[in-house]
């Protein structure tokens, strides 16, 4: 069973990018019937933040990517960090090196202009020290691989490799060091990562090896380019997951779309979370990076809104209504509201924007000035004006009866539909677009029917 997990730096919001790989890691633990940690590296202080850390975590808990067992961070582990790094230098695997800044870099000049890898020469790991910083030994020769799941083979010549530091001389272990320490401690077998971190793998797997720990297999996801190829900008999208809450996007459709960024299952396109968990494996992530495609983004958001329970979308309606600060609407309203608006709301935010009209009373109903003049016109009016009438004689208001009403009403009058049609519109929601007139007429119900109607036409 694969044990994945996340682990974040908490020095910024959670990007789209940071997402998929999380969605990524979750999914693979979630499809074996394993698990899924998350761990906050947070051992840069100065960069770090709470604020960052809680929007992380939150836009994890609003995607819907659970985590199990306790949330680590990283920050809180040094002392363990250091007992490893002691067993190191204890075993032979490292050792104190005391080579000043100006010694290290002539060391690189010097392989450099031999044509060698520049790194630090070893010249520390015999003199038996007792302080400074420690160094890992790197093997001199063979090589140091591991099969990427996504892409495939890589090795890497030992010779290649630094002596890497494990402890600095201010006494704090190295991100490499926390890594797989905390890796090992968490009990993960299977990391999934972000294509920046690959030249990172084989530096850490020297690490396990000197501890005699289990390897875990790695996978290194390619980057997000914006449309232009080039690296996702804002402009392009590049916005953090709770930027796309507040637009109104659907969580399980930012899922959605974002396991269709690097991955793929023949081409379909939309999956359910309980499909992706079902189908999801690394074979079919891409090798190369993905293009972020704000319009197809859009798009899966409108395909989840079509679809989602009408009182799910009611009560992000209640939600996004009270976060305006305004009067709150009653869930059952909205849940009649929702299927109307479906076919055609983009987001939760534009479909609260084309429920306003059924959501105010009628005297604050605004009317488009635009739409009014084109519209309610000396000829239209009075026409208005006979269908109140007749609806206002209606005895039992039902969606067929309406239409019966207006049936009978242009056959008495010998016009077609769209003499009336755009009139009663405006008439009844102020603008000239509105889903069916029938079926927004059954939501207004008879009464603010009426009143618009006759406040149209005064
Ligand atoms: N903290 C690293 C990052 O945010 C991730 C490290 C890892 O996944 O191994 O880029």
């Amino acid at each position: 069973k694969i044990v994945s997990r996340f682990a974040p730096s908490p020095t910024g919001y959670l990007h789209i990018g940071g997402a998929r790989t999380a969605l990524f890691s979750w999914l693979l633990a979630r499809s074996s019937g394993g698990k899924f940690l998350l761990r906050i590296e947070d051992t840069d202080r100065e960069r770090s933040t709470q604020e960052a850390t809680d929007a992380i975590i939150d836009s994890m808990q609003w995607l819907g990517l659970e985590h199990d067992g306790e949330i680590v961070f990283q920050s809180t582990r040094a002392d363990r960090h250091n007992e490893v790094i002691d067993q190191l230098i204890e075993n032979g695997h490292a050792y104190y090196c005391q080579c000043s800044k100006e010694e290290v870099d002539a060391m690189r000049e010097k392989a450099m202009k031999e044509g060698r890898k520049p790194k630090y020469d070893g010249s520390c790991r015999a003199k038996g020290l007792t302080e400074g910083v420690v160094r890992l030994k790197a093997p001199e020769e063979g090589h140091t691989g591991f099969v990427d799941m996504v892409k495939g083979p890589i090795n890497v010549e030992n010779v290649e490799m630094d002596d890497m530091i494990l402890r600095r001389s201010d006494g704090s272990p190295t991100y490499n060091l926390a890594v797989v320490v905390d890796d090992h401690d968490m009990g993960i077998n299977t990391v999934l990562r972000g294509d920046d971190h690959v030249n990172n793998t084989p530096r850490q797997i020297l690490i396990y090896r000197a501890m005699g720990w289990d390897v875990p297999q790695f996978g290194h996801v390619p980057m997000i380019l914006g449309p232009d190829k080039k690296k996702l900008s804002k402009r392009h999208g590049a916005l953090s997951v709770m930027e796309y809450e507040k637009m109104g996007y659907l969580p399980e459709a930012v899922c959605n779309y974002l396991a269709r960024l690097g991955w793929s299952h023949g081409d379909q396109e939309l999956f359910t979370m309980d499909e992706m968990i079902e189908l999801f494996s690394t074979d079919n992530l891409g090798k190369s990076p993905s293009v972020f495609d704000l319009t197809k983004f859009e798009w899966v958001n409108g395909q989840y809104m079509q679809k989602a329970d009408p009182e799910y979308l009611a009560g992000l309606l209640c939600e996004f209504l009270d976060r305006e600060g305004a009067e709150p609407v009653d869930k059952a309203l909205f849940a009649q509201i929702a299927p109307l608006l479906q076919p055609r709301a983009k987001s939760i935010v534009d479909m609260l924007e084309q429920s306003r009209p059924f959501i105010v009373k009628s005297d604050f109903l605004p009317y488009d000035e635009k739409a009014v003049k084109k519209f309610l016109t000396e000829e239209s009016k009075p026409l208005l004006e006979e269908i109140a009438e007749r609806i206002e004689a209606m005895d039992e208001y039902t969606e067929k009866a309406l239409e019966d009403v207006h049936r009978q009403f242009l056959e008495d009058k010998d016009i077609k539909f769209k003499v009336i049609a755009q009139p009663i519109r405006v008439a009844i929601v102020g603008k000239t677009q509105s889903p069916g007139l029938f079926e927004t007429m059954m939501v207004l119900g008879k009464e603010e029917t009426l009143a618009r109607m006759k406040r149209a036409v005064e």
